[in-house]
């Protein structure tokens, strides 16, 4: 798992004058790219990639006029280019979904915030509370964390209210120690009626399908009402695009509100910090052959929430296991263990014929899988 962090650096004089020299080989190089780009797109209506435009500002860096090019490490003007490269991707993507702005613009003194980024691999901290930046040597910091031994990722310097900062990523490690899981075990039952339902140490806890709620109902309601009007418009006229970017704005909202709610999901099941979670071993593909359940399985993203409850469940030292793909979770009784053979798929709620149990379907199958622990 990765953290972002914020370092306060206090450089001395000197150094804030090379941190400045760095912001300004920075911005120059992000012109002198972008200048490049301009210039092979109006010549033949496309832009190097990044390969090439390094490959180009080698034989600048190594010219006898750009000398001082040499004076500061080479990561920070390789980013500077790749920085370039990301916005002008992030330019076209827009312009593909109908956006209009975004265009890479040059870089002008005082108008944005000064930054450059330094080489990750070589910021290391001693232990008298210095921070190592490549060509630029031991620096004084202030932080909130415990660097020492840790690694840096993206790191890029900053300055800020008149403040230099150095913004990063580190690897944390989960401490598992730290979080105290409780001795008792959860069964949960995924499914299409609801997303899922929980059995924990028996009390019931049910995860709707967010697809059945009012506002995904009119989401995809006007998604369809769309779809059909885009069906109509003749292709690639200026109406026809108008409906296909409504359209993919519609799509778009629908997936990252079910993503979204998957996520959630997840980290509610393992916040409840039970010792062992028991899952089904679900048959997605052979849920996807049926055609009715297809279509649902896939809209509830059952496999990404599978995979996220047990990446945060590896993370808090929750143990998953799954239940053998046969075993009958949803046909056998929680109270007498009949195992009732003919259970079909519509019924809601299970009636056992031996003890006369009469309990939801849904949550039947978690108490199964939560003793199965
Ligand atoms: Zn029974």
């Amino acid at each position: 798992m990765y953290k972002a962090i914020v370092i306060r650096l206090l450089p001395t004089q000197s150094q804030a004058k090379l941190f400045w020299q760095n912001v300004g080989t920075a911005r120059w190089t992000w012109n002198w790219g972008l200048a490049l780009q301009k210039k092979s797109y109006s010549e033949c209506k496309e832009i190097l990639s990044v390969y090439e435009l390094k490959r180009e500002f080698t034989e600048v860096r190594n010219s006898e006029k750009f000398k001082w090019l040499q004076e500061v490490s080479r990561q920070v003007e390789a980013n500077a280019l790749i920085d370039l490269d990301k916005a002008y991707k992030n330019f076209f993507r827009r312009l593909r979904t109908g956006k209009t702005g975004g265009m890479p613009k040059f870089k002008s003194k005082g108008k944005c915030t000064p930054s450059f980024c330094t080489r990750s691999e070589k910021v290391k901290v001693d232990e008298q509370d210095r921070i190592y930046l490549e060509k630029i040597g031991w620096i004084r910091f202030k932080a909130k964390e415990n660097l020492t031994g840790v690694k840096f990722y993206n790191a890029r310097v900053k300055f800020e209210n008149e403040k230099w900062l150095l913004k990063c990523a580190v690897e944390v490690l989960p401490e598992e120690s730290k979080i105290i899981l409780s001795d008792v075990n959860m069964g949960i039952d995924v499914g299409v009626k609801s997303l899922a339902v929980v059995s924990y140490g028996g009390h019931k806890r049910v995860f709707r399908n967010i697809n059945r709620s009012h506002k995904m109902r009119r989401l995809t309601r006007q998604l369809k009402h769309h779809q059909r009007i885009l069906s109509r418009k003749k292709k690639g006229s200026k109406n026809y695009l108008k409906e296909k970017y409504r359209v993919q704005d519609l799509y778009g909202r629908i997936r990252r509100r079910r993503h979204e709610y998957i996520k959630q999901t997840a980290a509610k099941i393992v916040s409840m910090k039970p010792k062992v979670i028991v899952l089904e071993d679900l048959n997605i593909q052979g849920m996807m052959k049926n055609r009715h359940l297809a279509r649902a399985v896939a809209e509830q993203n059952l496999y990404l929430l599978r995979t996220l409850i047990e990446r945060k469940a590896a993370a808090s030292g929750i143990k998953v296991e799954f239940a053998d793909r046969f075993y009958p979770s949803s046909k056998t009784c929680s109270n007498c263990g009949h195992v009732k053979k003919d259970l079909k798929l519509s019924e809601r709620i299970y009636k056992c014929p031996e003890c006369g149990k009469v309990i939801d379907r849904d949550f039947n199958a978690a108490l199964n899988l939560e003793r199965l622990a």
